[in-house]
């Protein structure tokens, strides 16, 4: 049977991530088990590649602290491009609630150290971008390092140096179930043959839960669709935009290659694995568009090109990192509820640590991300879920 130190559940941008940080921390014996045929089937070859240090929780922020400059230095330390763009996210406000809570979490973000955010003005924003219509903005905040990376090219990069560095990738394999003995030792079993290892981490993703269920846990991360609209070439805004939130609806874009990316959540959407694209969608995002950018009234759309992927929620709407205390040997890094590209890079490196030396300093306190939050009844509380 195959042995292996680490077994990695799920080839995505996070299992990647993590199959990287353990090889570059030493440990060889790493492998990854991915059921399609190539890796970034899941939500990660959907993602619109938004990274953003702009949070309201601590333990959000300051995964970002790491995973921003890990984009920023991407190239050099892993060998291979992850197209980081920092154009910057621009939240805006048109209430006094708004503007509180933009106030509250800037002092917060500031605290822990992010010097790139600020607090604009509606002047200041009309001077930044007037295309958009700001009768309504009170003002708003900028985080000039927040912008795009490619989840592609990340996903790829982490996983090429991490094969380079001794990992091995298992592709078109399903594990299928998972066994525990006495002594700790896990078989996993799998389309292609059995593994035995001492640890298991489950990245896989909006699937995470059938696979917590091998173990007998009831993980609380469920599949909900988001739609993403490009739009064709279109010269009548500025392709150096930041990505803008309309905080009066949730709509928010950024551009993408000629064109613009589109996103809403429509708060109408129900749990569950839909991944097909709703054509009426596009009404709804359009009027949401063009209120705010009257250009985009004659944005060009080909729906055809219009995308649904799976964001993977837990009921605070934060990931779930670390061991299972009932499971020993057992690691979750699970339920980014759609920052998971964001998170990758310090995902991979709390995991890295808490299985390599059962702590980490990337955040102040990662018990605040275990499982048993939810049984202790301690959940997060962020409400700028995008
Ligand atoms: C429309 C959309 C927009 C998004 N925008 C952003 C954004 O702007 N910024 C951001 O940070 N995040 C964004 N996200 C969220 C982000 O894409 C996810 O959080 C991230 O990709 C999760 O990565 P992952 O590796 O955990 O999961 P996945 O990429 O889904 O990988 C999990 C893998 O596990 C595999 N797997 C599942 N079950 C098994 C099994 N039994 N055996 C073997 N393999 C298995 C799957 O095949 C899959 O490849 C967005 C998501 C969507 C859908």
């Amino acid at each position: 049977m195959q042995t292996a130190e680490v077994v990695i559940i799920g080839g995505g941008i996070v299992g990647s991530s993590i199959a990287w940080h353990l090889t570059h921390a030493g440990c060889k014996s790493v492998l990854v088990i991915e059921r399609e045929s190539s890796q970034g089937k899941g939500s990660t070859g959907k993602s619109m590649g938004g990274v953003r240090a702009q949070f309201s929780t601590p333990v959000n922020i300051q995964m970002s602290l790491y995973s921003i400059p890990f984009y920023a230095r991407f190239e050099e330390v892993v060998g291979h491009p992850a197209d980081y763009r920092p154009q910057g996210y621009l939240f805006l406000a048109t209430k006094d609630s708004h503007l509180a809570y933009l106030r509250d979490n800037f002092e917060r973000q500031k605290k822990l150290g992010l010097t790139t955010a600020r607090l604009l003005s509606a002047d200041e924003i009309r001077a930044m971008l007037p295309q958009l219509r700001s009768d309504d903005v009170l003002g708003g905040s900028f985080c000039s390092t927040d912008g795009f990376v490619d989840p592609y090219s990340v996903m790829n990069g982490f996983m090429a140096s991490a094969l380079e560095h001794g990992a091995t990738l298992w592709k078109k394999t399903e594990v299928t179930a998972i066994a525990r003995d006495q002594q700790g030792t896990f078989r996993v079993e799998t389309t292609r043959e059995p593994v035995s290892t001492h640890t298991v981490v489950n990245a896989a993703g909006a699937w995470a839960a059938q696979i917590a269920k091998f173990v007998g846990i009831d993980l609380p991360v469920e599949p909900l669709r988001r739609m993403l609209v490009p739009s064709e070439p279109f010269s009548d805004f500025p392709h150096s935009s930041p990505m803008v939130i309309d905080m009066s609806t949730g709509f928010h874009f950024r551009p993408e290659g000629r064109g613009f990316l589109l996103a809403w959540n429509d708060p109408e959407e129900t749990a569950g694995y839909k991944t097909d694209f709703e054509p009426s969608f596009i009404e709804k995002i359009l009027m949401h568009a063009a209120d705010r950018v009257p250009a985009f009234e004659n944005l060009p759309i080909n729906p055809k090109r219009a995308w649904a992927g799976l964001y993977e929620m837990t009921p605070d709407h934060h990931c779930i990192l670390g061991p299972v205390a009932a499971v020993p040997g057992f690691f979750l890094a699970n339920g980014f509820s759609g920052h998971g590209v964001m998170h990758s890079p310090s995902t991979g490196k709390i995991l890295t640590d808490l299985i390599l030396q059962g702590k980490t300093n990337v955040v102040d306190d990662v018990s605040v991300l275990a499982f048993e939050r939810f049984a202790r009844g301690e959940l997060l509380h962020e409400t700028a879920v995008l």
